[in-house]
Order: structure tokens, then sequence, then C-alpha cells
């Protein structure tokens, strides 16, 4: 199959719509045209300001893993001191 495929050295930013040479476009292979779609401008921009959005998740992801952690110990805990009589439950005050 005879294909006149003319190498791109330019593409479209789909962030900000200008023109610019390949170079200015992050190599990216899982992407149809090996391409990242934003060219590295605005991919940093992007990426900066999702790093700080994700990192906020992340933070609150990682607060609530230490809650639920925090209520499943407590109540294997009180399971644990309720069921036998535990040396440890009775060395702390509750
Ligand atoms: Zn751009």
């Amino acid at each position: 199959m005879q294909r006149t495929y003319t190498k791109r050295t330019t593409k479209y930013c789909s962030n900000c719509f200008s023109k610019k040479p390949l170079t200015e476009f992050h190599r990216w292979t899982d992407h149809a045209d090996g391409y990242r779609p934003y060219c590295k401008l605005c991919w940093n921009a992007e990426n900066r300001a999702s790093y700080w959005r994700h990192r906020d998740s992340r933070v609150a992801a990682q607060r609530d893993d230490y809650r639920r952690a925090r209520a499943k110990e407590l109540a294997k805990r009180a399971a644990a001191s309720s069921g036998e009589s535990h040396p440890h439950a009775r060395n702390h005050p509750t």
C-alpha cells in the first residue's frame, strides 16, 4: 500500500491553538502522532497546574486513609479488649 505521507514538522497545539514546530512538542509515543497534544509551554503550564491540583487531592486522600486506618485500628482494639481481657487494655486509661 502506497501512501504519500509528508512528514509533518509543525503541529497545532490543542491548548493555545498556535502552529508550532514539532520541536516545541514533547515526544509521546503513546499518542497517535507521537507527540503530546500541547506544546511544551502549555504542557509545562498545565503540568504545573495539575501537579498542585493533584497534590492537594493526594494529601487529602492520605489524610482520609490515615483516618480510615486509625478508625479501623481503634475498632479492632475495641473488639479485642471487649472480647478477652487484654493486659494492654487495662494499662490504658480510657
Ligand atoms: Zn500551546
